[in-house]
């Protein structure tokens, strides 16, 4: 059976070169390539797409896996086998000609909607969202579900969330959530002017490498680059490349996404090098991959300890700007609470009401209970009633965000996934390591680390979000620790008592 086992193992591993390559091309198109390689480019990894499509949907392959699924192999390798066999039955249950349709309409969903966000004109945007919607609607048939359409798209970036489950988590949350943002509105409003003086660029790439050393990221598989829009990419084993963006008149912008996107590539550095090209080599959720970064930028980055460590850094870095400040300033600074309109602007607080009033609608659209023509009129309702505020107009209201004219619906859930699963393992971590705050106030992260290594990167896909996190913690999904976190840190920041913000 070792032989059959070896046979899959090749075939996977042409298709993770395959996979290599497109993050590599991914990658360049992002931070290299001259603007005019744009067209060969989207050719080439078309066709990559679809070679890797073929590779994962070929007969050879499942002729393999039906071997190996009653072979009796060990449990690492019958793990292997499971996800490849849930990956496979997911990619043939799609037809062809739906994989095709969907590529061309998000193509042209994608230009439709930069133009109706440039011109605020939603009209322009809504026969090709109403396209995109219908072409999901049928994927999700075909791929089937439990109880609603919207659980066979959930689970392409969240293996097994159901979303009946993660809509109970986020209703509650919001009932929490809404209170705290109503009663920190009600004081006086914080600043963050001390962070939008100039600090020049050369002094904040030496801090975002630094910073990143410090987390324990390794430089000899990895690298950091410049790109509009911050992202991670992990090309390969031992090959991660993270990409940050530098503002001298915002500190926190470069700063924030390099320990965001470092976080991410942690995660990548330490799955297992032995499964590499396997399911057990790859992240096991959106949900998961998230909470590793949020914790890093907000639970260690945004805390007190972190940031006493990080002031002498910026005195030394930007002479004469950090003089007159102390940590408690910069820690105010860093975690002033503002409602804005637009999600990626958000707060640690106000960010998931974003979040889950896109999952709302998503949920509701899918089900065919409200048209795509009723979302700029109920986004902005919710945004009253969740952050009491209203966009000025649908370009940072309903049409702010890219994602939907991919087609991503199911995406947006991962990123509140994340916050909840980060402050869920944080609180594990705070358990078994008494010293790790003093820790972290003098640099000491790796211990950190190391506990995430062992309890979440070292299993690739070999439990499901939801059971991994209850080995690590006790628990599966479960929004408490979450709001108590945001309850304790805001409630001391903003001088309110935690009884004024129960729901
Ligand atoms: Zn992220």
């Amino acid at each position: 059976m070792s032989k059959i086992y070896d046979r899959y193992r090749e075939h996977m591993a042409e298709i993770r070169a395959l996979n290599s390559a497109q993050g590599l091309l991914s990658w360049d198109q992002e931070t290299y390539m001259p603007p005019d390689g744009l067209t060969a480019r989207a050719e080439a990894r078309a066709v990559l797409s679809g070679l890797v499509h073929d590779r994962t949907v070929s007969g050879e392959l499942g002729d393999l896996l039906s071997e190996l699924a009653d072979a009796g192999l060990d449990e690492t390798r019958a793990a292997n086998v499971r996800e490849t066999i849930r990956d496979r039955d997911r990619a043939v249950k799609v037809p062809r000609e739906l994989v095709t349709e969907l590529a061309r309409v998000t193509t042209l969903a994608q230009q439709a909607w930069a133009r109706a966000r440039e011109n605020d004109d939603w009209p322009l945007f809504s026969p090709l969202m109403t396209e995109v919607l219908e072409l999901r609607r049928r994927q999700a048939e075909a791929l089937g579900y439990a109880s609603e359409p919207y659980d066979a798209l959930l689970e392409e970036f969240e293996p097994g969330a159901v979303t009946v489950e993660v809509a109970a988590v986020f209703a509650d949350l919001r009932e929490q959530l809404v209170p705290l943002v109503a009663a920190i509105g009600e004081t006086d409003p914080r600043d963050d002017a001390l962070l939008r003086k100039n600090c020049p660029e050369p002094g904040q790439n030496i801090l975002s490498r630094d910073v990143l050393k410090a987390m324990g990221f390794d430089f000899r598989a990895g690298r950091l680059d410049r790109s509009a829009h911050p992202f991670t990419t992990g090309v390969g084993a031992r090959d991660v490349r993270l990409t940050t963006h530098f503002d001298e008149r915002d500190l926190a912008k470069a700063l924030y996404s390099t320990i965001h996107e470092g976080g991410h590539g942690l995660y990548e550095q330490g799955l297992p090098l032995e499964e590499a090209g396997l399911p057990l080599g790859e992240a096991v959720s959106l949900g998961i991959h998230e909470s590793q970064s949020r914790l890093w930028e907000n639970q260690v980055g945004r805390g007190p300890a972190f940031v006493g460590w990080l002031l002498p850094k910026l005195q030394g870095l930007f002479p004469g700007v950090f003089d007159d400040v102390d940590a408690d300033d910069v820690y105010r600074a860093v975690n002033v609470v503002r409602p804005s309109p637009i999600r990626i602007e958000a707060d640690e607080v106000t960010y998931n009401l974003h979040i889950i009033l896109r999952m709302e609608l998503e949920r509701a659209l899918l089900r065919g209970d409200i048209a795509v023509d009723d979302l700029p009129g109920l986004w902005n309702e919710r945004m009253d009633a969740y952050l009491g505020l209203t966009p000025r107009n649908d370009a940072e209201g309903v049409l702010q965000d890219i994602h939907w004219s991919f087609g991503l619906f199911g995406y947006f859930p991962t990123y509140a996934l994340g916050n909840i699963y980060s402050a869920q393992l944080y609180a594990a971590a705070q358990a078994d390591l008494p010293d790790l705050e003093d820790g972290i106030g003098r640099g000491e992260l790796t211990p950190l680390l190391d506990w995430m290594r062992a309890h979440v990167h070292a299993h690739g896909r070999r439990y499901t979000a939801g059971e991994l996190c209850r080995r690590a913690t006790g628990h599966t999904l479960d929004s408490r620790p979450f709001v108590d976190y945001l309850r304790r840190k805001f409630c001391a920041l903003y001088n309110l008592s935690t009884g004024d913000v129960r729901a």
